[in-house]
């Protein structure tokens, strides 16, 4: 499921395939994926347009199209791709985006997220929802205020969009894990101190994990032991446990991250 450093890479590759060159035509291919507009104004808000500042909030991607903005969100299983050659399109290709030299795709299968339009900040904010500031770059003392104050478990309160943007089950997990926090803790009883090492080890993996445009699945990291029911845990050697936190499967140490 995209989060924030594979938004950050679909952001890049954007930046490479999609501005810098007018949209030909648009192919809307699915219409249940434009969520605010029907295919016929979309169109007609992107042909011939260029595609401007690409840029990320949280796990959304953002690009400027003469006076609209376009709104992208990944949802599960989306991706964009681009294709310089003359193939079919993929079937999970719902809406193309048709230039000169080639198309670029957004391509989701489960059909979660979508992309929408807006011409306004309301309107993209009733797309959005209210989001805080992005997780990326984050200083300590702002971080210390959003996350130390709530009274939920500390991982729910780092996925939620409209406290800090762009952190899902893995970069959550991953921080927590490193920071040798209990993902079950409530996030007002983390001391100063605790709230300070998972700030670090959030900005490290998320800036680690940029680089990637994913959260790497090597050895050595959480997410390269998570899917596997019997890993141990790659730092102690005990085994890991699951449980459900805020409707999502958290893995932790029961020796590392103790209550
Ligand atoms: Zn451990």
């Amino acid at each position: 499921m995209p989060e924030l450093p594979d938004v950050e890479g679909f952001r890049r590759y954007l930046s490479r395939y999609g501005t810098g060159r007018p949209i030909r035509s648009v192919d809307v291919r699915d219409g249940d994926l434009l969520r605010n507009h029907p295919p016929q104004s979309f169109r007609r808000a992107l042909e011939g347009r260029t595609l401007t500042r690409p840029r990320r909030h949280g796990k959304w991607l953002l690009a400027t199209a003469g006076d609209a903005e376009v709104l992208m969100h990944f949802g599960m299983t989306g991706l964009l791709k681009w294709s310089a050659g003359d193939e079919d399109p993929h079937p999970h290709d719902r809406i193309v985006l048709e230039f000169a030299n080639g198309r670029l795709a957004y391509r989701n299968m489960r059909k979660f997220g979508g992309v929408w339009l807006a011409r306004s900040d309301p309107e993209r904010e009733r797309a959005t929802g209210r989001l805080g500031p992005d997780a990326d770059g984050l200083e300590r003392d702002e971080f210390r205020d959003l996350v130390g104050r709530r009274r939920g478990r500390v991982k729910a309160v780092l996925m939620k969009q409209d406290v800090l943007a762009g952190v899902g089950n893995l970069l959550a997990d991953e921080a927590l894990w490193r920071a040798r926090i209990h993902p079950g803790c409530p996030a007002n009883r983390l001391s100063e101190r605790r709230l300070g090492a998972l700030h670090r080890e959030l900005q490290d993996v998320v800036r680690r994990s940029n680089r990637r445009g994913r959260i790497p699945p090597d050895p050595g990291w959480l997410t390269g032991a998570r899917d596997d029911r019997k890993s141990k845990c790659p730092r102690c050697g005990t085994g890991l446990r699951w449980t459900t936190i805020g409707g999502r499967t958290a893995c932790w140490c029961p020796r590392c991250q103790r209550r």
